[in-house]
């Protein structure tokens, strides 16, 4: 029977010269089974014949991939938890095409989970069910909290088993993207010393996503601009990433590799959930820090294209050491909205930080004290709320200077985000062939900033002996 499902593919990664991806075929799922499928993304691609689900499982679980598919693994490196490996690569992951989306933007359609490649190394290409999910809803949930991001379009179980800690229900994740070009992609060529390939891995990315871009300096100030955007949003909605080695570090600004990701309950900016981040160089407040270290890296693999003198080599420096400074305002403006401020200044700071400080003396719960600063319930998240009515009669000072604070305070803090209790609860249904509270919890993201009955239960921190430690890898 031919797949009524039709991608309309215009695939120019594929067309890049030997070296840059190493075409592969998806492994066989036996009995693949949709359990998540975006109808309103899949329309924004033009995709059609979507109306099956069979059809979608088979072609999403890469058993019967769409016309125009030409399924590849991509060449990457990366420094991971600081240390530089040269070859990584899509273990587990298919590029099989890109499509022109609805607004006129590139995107790339991904496999995750479909089987080993040549970059596999020691892994064996494949995603359990509840990882897969968990990108699926954090993605989404992210992308409705307007945070920048690669998107979930399907989820499909392979009816094959994969051995974890315990033996799991296999599944592919298919993943939309602005491109998957991550930091590592331009450290995989320039640890090669391979300029030819450097250049041609640049002109690419210029014309997909820095198309004023006229040198390799205006092209790294583009990705540096946007990640300092990313990182601050992620600080205002208490996103921990977890894992953001360079290999997952995007030259779009999008957020990538839901692994071990994690949201602030109780504010502290040490927070750190991930099992594999032993040491804390992931915490909360540390991807601040983080996001500039990422940028010389990307800035050292460029500078191997210029002429090696001292002032080019400063400018690339004066590039990354502006980060910084850029983090900071863009966290001053969403921080500043949290608080109602529609212009904040570097006056309004200390008072930002004077709420951060009393909400980590307290681990206050990071979304509901923001949420609860609209409709006086923000004490309520305190042990002790003197501290914080203290520091209310100043920020009431000030907020009279502004007009409707309230509309900006509840556009700007979420009233549910992904909570990790109830994430964990909804994969681990899943798991055990429940979907329901995955369904759910999906529906109540797509307006987080929408308190109603339906998701009061929600926006409830975890009870003690609900609350997640960690969080793990798939
Ligand atoms: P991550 O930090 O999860 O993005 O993964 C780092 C690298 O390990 C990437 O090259 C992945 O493709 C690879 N990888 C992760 N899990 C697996 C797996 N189960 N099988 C093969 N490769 C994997
Ligand atoms: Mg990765
Ligand atoms: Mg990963």
């Amino acid at each position: 029977a031919t797949n009524p499902l039709s991608i309309p593919f215009d695939n120019s990664y594929a067309a890049l010269p030997e070296g840059f991806f190493a075409r592969s075929a998806p492994r066989a799922a036996s009995a693949p089974r949709l359990l998540a499928f975006n109808a309103g993304l899949a329309a924004d691609l033009g995709i059609t014949g979507t109306g099956d689900p069979d059809a979608l499982a088979q072609a999403f679980s890469g058993n019967a991939l769409p016309d125009g598919a030409d399924p590849l693994a991509q060449a990457y490196a990366g420094h991971q938890f600081g240390g530089f490996s040269p070859q990584l690569g899509d273990g587990r992951a298919l590029l099989i095409g890109e499509v022109m989306g609805r607004h006129g933007q590139r995107l790339d359609v991904q496999l995750k989970g479909s089987g080993r490649t040549v970059f596999s190394r020691n892994g064996d290409g494949l995603a359990a069910i509840g990882p897969v999910l968990r990108e699926y809803l954090v993605a989404e949930a992210m992308q409705a909290l307007g945070v920048p991001t690669t998107r979930a379009l399907a989820a499909v179980a392979t009816g094959d088993r994969v051995q974890r800690e315990t033996a799991q229900p296999g599944a592919v994740l298919t993943r939309v993207a602005s491109s998957h070009l991550r930091v590592g992609t331009f450290e995989f060529f320039a640890a090669r010393q391979d300029k030819a390939r450097l250049q041609v891995l640049l002109d690419y990315a210029i014309a997909r996503h820095d198309p004023d871009a006229d040198s390799p300096l205006a092209f790294l100030k583009g990705v540096i601009a946007r990640q300092a955007k990313l990182v601050a949003h992620w600080t205002a909605v208490g996103f921990i990433h977890g894992v953001m080695n360079t290999d997952n570090t995007t030259i779009s600004g999008e957020t990538i590799d839901y692994g071990p990701c994690a949201f602030l309950d109780g504010y502290h900016p040490a927070t750190v959930y991930s099992s594999i981040d032993r040491q804390g160089r992931y915490a909360y407040d540390n991807q601040r820090e983080v996001l500039p270290w990422n940028m010389a890296q990307l800035a050292s693999a460029l500078l191997s294209l210029e002429p090696d003198t001292q002032a080019g080599i400063a400018a690339y420096t004066e590039a990354v050491n502006a980060m910084p400074a850029l983090i900071d305002a863009a966290w001053l403006r969403h921080f500043g909205a949290k608080i109602g401020l529609a212009e904040p200044t570097e006056a309004d700071r200390p008072m930002i930080e004077g709420l951060l400080t009393l909400m980590a003396n307290q681990e206050a719960d990071f979304t509901n004290t923001f949420r609860g600063l609209s409709d006086g319930t923000a004490g309520a998240t305190f042990t002790d709320p003197a501290p914080f009515h203290d520091w209310e009669t100043t920020w009431r000072a000030r907020l009279a200077q502004e007009t409707d604070p309230e509309a900006r305070m509840l556009a700007t803090n979420p009233a549910v985000i992904p909570r990790n209790h109830r994430v964990d609860h909804a994969l681990k249904a899943a798991a055990e062939g429940d979907m329901a509270p995955f369904e759910t919890l999906m529906r109540v993201l797509a307006t987080p900033f929408t308190l109603s009955d339906a998701n009061a239960a929600f926006a409830q921190p975890p009870r003690l002996e609900e609350e997640i430690e960690a969080t793990f890898c798939g």
